[in-house]
């Protein structure tokens, strides 16, 4: 893969966003900078979730010329699809000047930084509504509407849009290396069929679609219809409405167009539109087939500005760009309606709130369920903080910087994607013997010295359901990482309610036939509301572990934990860093159809808390956190309870189909985590 970037302004946004999604399908590395004045870092988040890899994001004003400099210092830029604009027409007339100032000194500051850098190809976010009222021809010979048609753009918006056509028009007759695609978007409809991306528009929104998606999901009464005068079949206007996909793929035609082009440079317009016009009503009664019901609606009079009809012309592109909208207006209705449901509010998530703990990449997402807050990060998909009426219930440290130091046992991360010990760090897997690091003496522990905890999760995809935080954090681990075979993708969902903390795990492989796969959660919990668990009072669903070695690794016998009373009164006489048996029955790679059944509960006699596990699993290590010594934490500040397969499966036999995962199948547990008084 080339080491060369395409620049994406305003990649957070409606269209960007998507656009990047498709540069990344079409094999480009993408670079985004964004002010976020009219989007969200979320959309980023997703953005990675779907592609699967990180996208660097930088928080940047196109205006701000060294700022902008510095990201095209740090990567290879070799070309800039510019969608940062400010866009509502309405609202450009209340203050032209901030449009002026955002769109078009915006984009002289980006051209600046572009030509310093030797920079000289640029797609660019141009509109229809340049060319103004087109039915002034009176003779319809310019619908649908061509490039050559004049422009005569009739709002401070659509001016600067014009104005910046001009700017890039006369860049190039002064410098023939330039390589411009002007593209003129006719009405982006629709989401990102993956239901994870759409439009998010802050406050009332102005556009025909998104209102009457706001008007389905109960958000307003009933959409205004803007007159039914107009001479169209229904008496409504006609537009060309393209999805948003079929748009963004028109970006990546563009920029293979111009790349084509070798040395020589070009300055050209191309229309995307579908050619395809759809009255007010048509696109209202799609959505209405949608959704499923009739939404309610009434006939207003025209909105000042609006004209009979705008519909593209795109033979242009179709043509010269080989580019052809395939999607239709009940496609991006569909979407749309996906994109709405399962994200009412867009972005936006009541209680949920997240800043940077180090960077975008490991962001620290706090959620508050009634009694119950939980913070979550990136960095291991790891829980940071349970509090229960404000008591923390989760030991870990309040800084980023400290989850990286070499003392962190492990504390509050997803361990994978092997937890626990392999023997000597080796095992046979289809005939082929494979060796992984050695991180702890002879052994593999935790997956080595690049597990899971130690790197950053891609999202998370954050939804609220039901009185439920859904959150979904994804990782891609390498094939050979650590001596593992196989590339592999896994996902850890959480789920947050009032009481409780759930964990589903889910794990396929990518590449290769087979891998091995143990994933659990180490946190550090505690309801003694103290520095020291000693005085807690377990129970355990079993006293049957296994017998280990003296390097923990199993015998392949069970025995009875003589310590195991009823309940256990925690006591560092009695350390325990055991694995104990909840059943033997041959669970295969996926546990998660299986009932989750209790196995653990822990109270204090001075507090009011009550922790409990439930798990799928066949067993649990139980760790009293006898060996913790770290910034801020002594031994025993919190005991462990990680719910997994057996210790070493892959050299015993009868457990290997405990952790082989092969091609095709899906790993998959689950653990509740229960945060209730007594
Ligand atoms: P959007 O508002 O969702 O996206 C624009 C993005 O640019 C936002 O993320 C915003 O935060 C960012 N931005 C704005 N000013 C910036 C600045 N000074 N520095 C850095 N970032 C900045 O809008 P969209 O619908 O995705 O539109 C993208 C482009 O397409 C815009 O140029 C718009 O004018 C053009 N366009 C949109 C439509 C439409 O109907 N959506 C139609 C025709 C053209
Ligand atoms: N429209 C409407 N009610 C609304 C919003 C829009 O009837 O609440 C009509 C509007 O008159 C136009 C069409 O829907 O004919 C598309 O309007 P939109 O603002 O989405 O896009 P425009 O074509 O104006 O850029």
């Amino acid at each position: 893969m080339s080491d060369e970037y395409i620049l994406v302004t305003g990649g957070a946004g409606y269209i960007g966003s998507h656009t990047v999604i498709e540069l990344i399908n079409h094999g480009y590395k993408v670079v985004i900078a964004d002010n976020l004045s009219n989007s969200s870092y979320d959309a980023v988040a997703r953005i990675e979730f779907i592609v699967k890899q990180h996208v660097p994001f930088y928080k940047v004003d196109i205006r701000n010329e060294k700022e902008l400099n510095q990201v095209f210092s740090n990567h290879k830029i070799s070309g800039v699809i510019h969608f940062a604009a400010l866009k509502a027409v309405g609202e450009s007339t209340k203050i032209p000047l901030e449009y002026y100032d955002n769109n078009v000194s915006g984009t002289i500051a980006l051209l600046n930084v572009c030509k310093s850098n030797n920079v000289k190809t640029i797609v660019f976010s141009s509109s229809a509504t340049v060319y103004g009222d087109v039915t002034r021809f009176g003779d319809n010979s310019m619908i649908p509407i061509p490039e050559h048609c004049p422009m005569d753009p009739t709002n401070p918006y659509g001016r600067t849009k014009f104005v910046i056509e001009s700017i890039l028009k006369d860049i190039y007759d002064s410098d023939e290396l330039w390589k411009v695609a002007i593209l003129r978007y006719f009405n982006p409809i629709g989401a990102h069929p993956s239901g994870l991306l759409g439009e998010d528009p802050l406050g009332i929104p102005n556009n025909l679609l998104p209102y009457l998606a706001q008007v389905a999901i109960g958000r307003r009464e009933k959409l205004s219809i803007f007159g039914n005068d107009y001479n169209s079949h229904d008496g409504t206007p006609i537009r060309d409405y393209i999805h948003v996909v079929d748009l963004a793929k028109g970006h990546i035609a563009a920029l293979a167009y111009l790349k084509n082009l070798q040395s020589k440079g070009l300055y050209r317009e191309w229309n995307l539109g579908t050619g395809k016009g759809s009255t007010v009503f048509d696109v209202y009664h799609a959505f209405c087939r949608a959704v499923g019901k009739e939404l309610p609606y009434e006939v207003v009079a025209r909105r000042a500005g609006d004209v009979l009809d705008l519909t593209a012309k795109p033979d242009r592109a179709n043509k010269e760009l080989n580019w052809k909208a395939e999607l239709t207006v009940d496609d991006a209705c569909k979407d749309l309606w996906k994109w709405t449901t399962e994200n009412p509010y867009g972005f936006h998530i009541d209680n949920y709130s997240w800043e940077n703990f180090d960077g975008y990449n490991n962001r620290l997402h706090s959620f508050v369920n009634g009694p119950l807050k939980v913070n979550l990060a990136n960095h291991g998909a790891l829980i940071q903080k349970v509090l229960l009426d404000g008591v923390n219930m989760v030991k870990a440290y309040d800084n980023a910087a400290d989850f990286k130091d070499k003392s962190n046992p492990f504390f509050g991360t997803t361990v994978g994607r092997f937890a626990n010990r392999v023997a000597k760090g080796q095992f046979e897997l289809n005939g082929k013997k494979y060796q992984l690091t050695q991180n702890e003496g002879n052994n593999n522990l935790h997956a080595g010295f690049n597990g899971f905890d130690k790197q950053d999760f891609l999202g998370p995809v954050v939804k609220h359901k039901d009185g439920k935080f859904l959150v979904d954090f994804l990782i891609v681990d390498k094939d050979g990482n650590d001596g593992f075979p196989g590339e592999v993708e896994a996902i850890v969902h959480y789920t947050i309610d009032e009481s409780s903390v759930g964990i589903e795990y889910e794990c396929r492989l990518l590449s290769g036939e087979a891998t091995i796969v143990n994933m659990t959660n180490h946190s550090y919990f505690d309801v003694s509301d103290s520095a020291n668990i000693d005085g807690t009072e377990v129970k355990l669903v079993t006293d049957q572990m296994m017998e280990v070695d003296a390097e923990l690794i199993p015998t392949g016998k069970f025995v009875a934990n003589e310590y195991v009373t009823d309940p256990i009164v925690l006591d560092e006489k009695k350390p325990f860093d055991n694995c104990f048996i909840v059943d033997d029955d041959n669970c295969g790679i996926d546990t998660r159809a299986r009932p989750l059944k209790k196995v653990f509960e822990a109270t204090h006699p001075k507090t009011n808390n009550k922790f409990t596990v439930e798990t799928t699993e066949p067993a649990f290590q139980f760790y009293t956190g006898d060996g913790v010594n770290t910034k801020g934490f002594a031994k025993r500040c919190g005991f462990c309870v990680e719910p997994s397969r057996f210790i070493d499966a892959i050299n015993h036999e009868k457990w290997a189909n405990q952790v082989i995962l092969k091609k095709g199948e899906v790993y998959g547990s689950k653990i509740k985590y229960g945060f209730t008084k007594k």
